[in-house]
């Protein structure tokens, strides 16, 4: 049986030590699929009742290593183990310690939310009384228990949501598991969703891995993995990863070519520059008294400018040289749509 979770343990945040045994470890871990490589040798842990996020572009390999972590898929090389079993080696120990929540939908709108979890429950040989006491439990946690009998092809999109992630809890896991969880949803159920994934980190002590592209998710998990292209790009928390950069950003839009323009500020104020399309990008501090002597040196040159604090999007950029969301990465994402 799985590790059993407390449902109803002691409220209140705890702060996990780096030192405490990792939940998953992902050891240098290659997928190939024929001649393209999704993964490129990616390794990180997850600590105990942490929400640890998976960040990347579309094509970054978030969705292969999700499929490697639920065993639906085993890696060319290297290895991942939750909570002791290797994903690759012992799957049904694995599945009995993970709750997976897939992108795609599972519920069966055709049953009631109480139908939906009863048949969830016999996958995992919960029977009679117990099940029926822990399905009320786990409709309660989720704010559905007065809907139990209800179809869920009534539900708004969040409440659907919400059934999945009680589906994917059901069995009491210790781990759980979400491939961009909040695809679909209006902003509200969003926030809702996150509210609900911290208090499971939270009182319930469970590790949640969640992929997503999207920064704002981003900066509510505890720590993060950024990838691109099949690479870890950057690991650690939003605030560590943010302050890596030292004072400000300020993009420049150049008015004619940004290469030249960049190369002209890097001559006169001996700043580190990147080019983005047709904007020059500056990481500095007082920003504020540099963009005023930029703008007086160059006139004519600077369309818009602005200056803001470091964001997660900047430590993409620092550490790939490209935007989140650059011309390749939405192409690709153009013809994997064809392809699913
Ligand atoms: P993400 O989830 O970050 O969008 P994926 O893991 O889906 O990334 O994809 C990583 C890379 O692997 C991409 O280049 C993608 O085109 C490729 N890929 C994913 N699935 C397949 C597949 N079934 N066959 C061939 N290539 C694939």
């Amino acid at each position: 049986m799985a590790s059993k979770v407390s449902a109803f343990a002691d409220a209140g945040p705890e702060v996990t030590p780096a030192s405490a045994a990792p939940v998953i470890c992902v050891q240098n871990l290659v997928h190939r699929y024929e001649n393209r490589t999704a993964l490129n040798g990616v390794s990180f842990d997850v600590r105990p009742a942490e929400l640890f996020g998976l960040l990347g572009p579309n094509g970054s390999g978030k969705t292969t290593l999700f499929r490697i972590l639920s065993t639906l898929m085993i890696p060319s090389a290297g290895r991942a183990t939750i909570m002791g079993c290797d994903a690759a080696q012992e799957p049904a120990r694995v599945r009995r310690q993970i709750g997976v929540v897939f992108q795609a939908q599972s519920v069966d709108l055709k049953l009631t939310a109480y139908e939906n979890l009863w048949h969830q429950g016999h996958l995992y040989g919960l029977r009679g009384a117990a099940l029926k006491r822990r399905i009320f439990e786990i409709l309660s946690r989720v704010g559905l228990a007065d809907r139990a009998k209800e179809l869920v092809e009534t539900f708004s999109g969040g409440m659907q949501r919400r059934i999945e992630l009680a589906k994917g809890l059901l069995h009491h896991p210790g781990v759980l598991l979400l491939d961009e969880p909040s695809t679909g949803l209006d902003p509200g159920a969003r926030r809702d969703l996150w509210q609900y994934l911290q208090m499971l980190r939270d009182e319930e002590h469970v590790s949640v891995l969640v992929t997503t592209h999207l920064m704002e998710e981003a900066e509510r998990c505890d720590r993060l993995a950024i990838m691109n292209e099949g690479n870890l790009v950057a690991l650690g928390t939003p605030e560590e990863l943010k302050s890596e950069i030292g004072g400000d950003v300020v993009l420049l839009h150049a008015a004619h070519d940004a290469g030249v323009l960049a190369e002209r500020i890097r001559a006169r104020f001996h700043a580190e520059t990147t080019v983005l399309e047709n904007q020059v990008r500056i990481e500095r501090e007082g920003a504020h008294r540099f963009v005023t002597e930029v703008v007086e040196a160059f006139p004519g040159e600077i369309e818009a400018l602005s200056v803001s604090k470091p964001a997660l999007e900047d430590v993409f950029i620092r550490r790939t040289g490209h935007k989140f969301w650059s011309e390749k990465n939405e192409a690709e994402s153009n013809s994997e749509d064809h392809r699913r």
